[in-house]
């Protein structure tokens, strides 16, 4: 009965809740939404049809994927909790378009698991819920594989969304707004009140939509390389530029050579590493290869 009540009322999970005698594991991140008209918002916002496939981290008791089961034609929802299976058995009965896997999204191998369980799909969305104790380490590894991935829309950390949106010179700029913006698209889909959730979780929330990128907005030649560079312009961020690159990245004794070649790149050494944009990561690497500057001299 697909069009039966929805799972995500305060009434409807309270009864799924007491019935198999569910208790929450903080520790997994179990915060449920028990409110439809935010989980049709995040439906909305990956943009599904039934010629679509999607993934779905952490699916609960299934409050989010029975939504994606009618919006998508097909659903893969991954579940570390092994207590949510026989539920998620119960609550997602009426739809056949559904496989939950039962493993954690951070040991699973999600290249195998696009092959060989969406078949037939060239690309799939992320939607999810996501377990916050795991934010960073879950869209980290969507994005760093290179799956065949559309959309990834997420309810995460208000804090984090913030984070992973932010402009270049903004306090919440940082190597994680890199990494996302250098493989997506990303946009603040709403602000999400905590009252929408059982048990109320501590901090407010936001649903963050990334449109993956066919290709990155920068060329650029070694991307190991590059969120080296990244990684060390933001170490210590009331450094300058040029101290974090001389501590993290070059040998001491090319100094000369670094403050040359950002003179070149019209990229003065003095500067803040929460000030560069993608792009000047991009060309900051690239030259240093050109130049030869991580060797020894
Ligand atoms: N989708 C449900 C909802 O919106 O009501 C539940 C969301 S809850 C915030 C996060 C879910 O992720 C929980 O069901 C939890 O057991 C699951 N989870 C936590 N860590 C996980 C992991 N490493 N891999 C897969 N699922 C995980």
């Amino acid at each position: 009965n697909a069009s039966g009540k929805d799972i995500a009322t305060p009434t409807r999970t309270k009864e799924v809740l007491e019935k198999y005698g569910f208790s929450f594991k903080k520790s997994l991140g179990q915060n449920f939404l028990i409110d439809t008209n935010i989980l049709h918002n995040i439906v909305d916002a990956a943009d599904l049809d039934q010629s679509k496939a999607v993934v779905e981290v952490g699916p609960g008791i299934g409050a989010l994927t029975e939504q994606l089961c009618r919006a998508a034609g097909r659903v893969v929802a991954i579940e570390i909790d092994q207590r949510l299976l026989p539920i998620l058995g119960d609550t997602l009965a009426p739809y056949d378009n559904v496989e939950v896997v039962h493993g954690d999204v951070l040991e699973l191998d999600l290249k195998a698991l696009f092959r060989d369980k969406l078949a037939g799909y060239e690309k799939a969305s992320v939607v999810a819920n996501l377990p916050y104790y795991v934010t960073t380490p879950i869209l980290m590894k969507l994005l760093e594989e290179r799956l065949p991935l559309e959309n990834i829309v997420v309810m995460i950390q208000k804090e984090v969304a913030e984070r992973i949106a932010a402009r270049p010179g903004t306090k919440d700029y940082g190597s994680l707004s890199v990494a996302a913006q250098f493989y997506a698209e990303t946009e603040v889909a709403m602000i999400v009140p905590a009252s929408v959730f059982i048990p109320r979780p501590n901090v407010d929330s936001a649903v963050i939509r990334l449109k993956i990128r066919d290709r990155p907005p920068v060329e650029v030649e070694d991307e190991d390389l590059f969120f080296r560079v990244v990684r060390a312009c933001f170490a210590q961020r009331r450094k300058t530029l040029l101290n974090n690159l001389m501590n993290g990245l070059f040998d001491k004794a090319r100094k000369d050579e670094v403050i040359q070649m950002l003179n070149d790149l019209e990229i003065d050494p003095v500067r803040r590493g929460e000030t560069l944009s993608i792009e000047e990561f991009a060309r900051l690497a690239n030259e240093s290869i050109r130049r030869h500057l991580l060797g020894k001299k």
